[in-house]
């Protein structure tokens, strides 16, 4: 298609789990998250029609930034830069032509849809005349199945939208379909990608870091949970976090009780932080980066002594993933090098170098009695604050 602008583009999205009264609501969350996501240059308006839409520029924009925005937007399928034409065959004849890349494809289709059926020609009519119109300049075959260029011709009451290729969307749901979700965020490789999963599935995640001001380097910690949080703001992910010191409860753990239970009991006292934030936010659930068997900390044992301190499902969607498909993930959405960045784990901070693998609640229990868990989770709820970050 050449460095053309285009004024508009037709968005498709994956039908699968949209029944009944879900449909509507699912196709405003998709257009409002659209609207959201091209702020900066300005939309116009988006035309719902059945099964895709058409999302309409203030200005034209080139193929970068289309594939840029609409790329990130959860519940795309696939999209296409397109072009409004006149309702009239001859003229949008010229447009296909005019629009077709340079380089030659191996196959192409025309796939015409009526959203106005008033218009005197049928789809497989207006796709004939066309296929034949491409053929006959271009000598490219046609074929309706995989075909490697799509051309596409929407009818509407007012015009004809004519979109040429189509590149693919994210997948997943609108976010903001499945309700809202905590997600702990450190500021290392799994947890952003973790939050990247939630918001694929629909949910709208608040983030929320621990770090251990007033010791070590909380700071850097901090920023890069900043950093990550932006970052994926293009996915969706609130322009916000919650930043929680436990700097001197961490503290009191690591005096009052045995060295291989203390990131035991930093999880514990973690989740159940987060899981009174993410209440007061209306969330229902909490998501981690934790994988199985990927540390000491994670082991089914583990997990399950970290999850009883919540009420709150806690859910882990790395969980069967190896920590190659966890940093391919990272680097494809730009985290990675995020993660990079200095800055002291609150839990590498006071790490002891023995860790229990295979946790004993009752164990547990006893030890958060010597520290006054309650009290401890109190302080650090009062020291929790709301960072903005902006997009
Ligand atoms: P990550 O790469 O996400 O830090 P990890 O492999 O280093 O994960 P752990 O350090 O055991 O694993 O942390 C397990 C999970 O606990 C993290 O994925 C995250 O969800 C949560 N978590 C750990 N540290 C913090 C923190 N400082 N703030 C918020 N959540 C945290
Ligand atoms: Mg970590």
């Amino acid at each position: 298609m050449g460095e053309m602008e285009s004024r508009c583009a037709v968005v498709h999205y994956a039908e699968i789990g949209l029944k009944g009264r879900n449909r509507p609501f699912f196709e405003r969350t998709l257009a409002r998250n659209i609207v959201r996501r091209l702020d900066e240059v300005g939309i116009e308006r988006v035309e719902r029609l059945s099964g895709r839409m058409i999302v309409y520029a203030e200005r034209p924009l080139d193929l970068m930034t289309w594939r840029g925005a609409l790329g990130t937007v959860f519940g795309i399928a696939h999209f296409a830069p397109a072009f409004q034409v006149e309702r009239d065959l001859e003229a949008v004849r010229e447009v296909v032509l005019a629009h077709l890349p340079s380089d030659p494809v191996a196959s192409f289709r025309i796939r015409a849809s009526r959203d106005d059926k008033t218009f005197p020609l049928t789809s497989p009519q207006i796709e004939r005349e066309l296929g034949a119109a491409v053929q006959e300049r271009t000598g490219w075959p046609v074929r309706l199945k995989g075909a490697e260029l799509v051309i596409g011709v929407e009818v509407l009451r007012d015009r004809i939208v004519v979109s040429v290729g189509r590149y693919p969307g994210p997948g997943g749901l609108p976010v903001g379909v499945s309700g809202r979700v905590g997600l702990l965020l450190s500021g290392g490789i799994d947890s952003p990608v973790a939050g990247y999963l939630a918001l694929k599935r629909g949910c709208r995640v608040i983030p929320i870091h621990f770090h251990s001001r007033p010791f070590g380097n909380w700071m850097g910690s901090e920023a890069r949970a900043r950093e990550i949080v932006r970052a994926m703001n293009a996915y969706g992910m609130e322009p916000y976090l919650y930043v929680v010191p436990i700097g001197r409860q961490q503290r009191e753990i690591t005096v009052r009780t045995p060295v291989a239970y203390r990131v035991i009991l930093y999880r514990r006292l973690m989740v159940r932080v987060a899981e009174r934030l993410t209440r007061r936010e209306k969330g229902k659930a909490l998501f981690t980066g934790e994988s199985l068997g990927q540390v000491a900390s994670q082991t089914l044992d583990s997990l399950a002594v970290i999850e009883q301190a919540v009420e709150m499902p806690v859910l882990r969607p790395l969980i069967g993933m190896d920590k190659k498909e966890i940093v391919d993930i990272a680097e494809r959405i730009g985290t990675f090098a995020l993660s990079q960045m200095e800055g002291d784990d609150c839990c590498q901070f006071l790490m002891p170098s023995r860790v229990v693998t295979h946790p004993r609640l009752e164990r547990v229990l006893e030890a958060e009695e010597s520290t006054d868990m309650d009290r401890l989770v109190e302080e650090a709820l009062a020291q929790a604050t709301r960072v903005e970050v902006g997009p």
